[in-house]
């Protein structure tokens, strides 16, 4: 996807701060941080978001999950860590390949969703 963003990042056209990086994945911090810890996993094929997932993309999108804990540690989330997909217009997603957020810190996160919401 030539206008997209996160594809840019995975072919190494705009720069970030890498915290991982495999043959089909790439890890890196959140341009806006929300946390003392918060970085970003994609996979480097354009997925546009979880909703357009396939079957095929579940070996990438399970070894996506099976990375964070170990990098949520290495980054500084000690016991734990949140990770948010926002997907579409309802969850509010702003960059349209898909991407996993992980977020932590050395202390517990505030609430998962403002009470407004409800
Ligand atoms: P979402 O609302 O889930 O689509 O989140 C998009 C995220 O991408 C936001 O948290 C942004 O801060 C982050 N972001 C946007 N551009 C960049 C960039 N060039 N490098 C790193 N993170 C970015
Ligand atoms: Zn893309």
């Amino acid at each position: 996807m030539d206008d997209c963003i996160f594809c840019k990042i995975a072919r190494g056209e705009i720069p970030s701060k890498k915290v991982y990086e495999d043959a089909e994945i790439l890890g890196f911090q959140d341009i806006n941080p929300q946390a003392p810890v918060h970085f970003m996993l994609i996979p480097k094929k354009h997925i546009a978001s979880l909703s357009a997932v396939t079957p095929d993309d579940a070996g990438v999108l399970g070894r996506m999950l099976a990375l964070s804990g170990r990098l949520a540690l290495e980054q500084g989330s000690p016991d734990g860590y949140r990770t948010i997909i926002n997907t579409g217009r309802i969850g509010r997603q702003d960059v349209m390949h898909l991407h996993i957020h992980i977020i932590g810190g050395p202390e517990p996160l505030g609430r998962m969703l403002p009470k407004t919401n409800v």
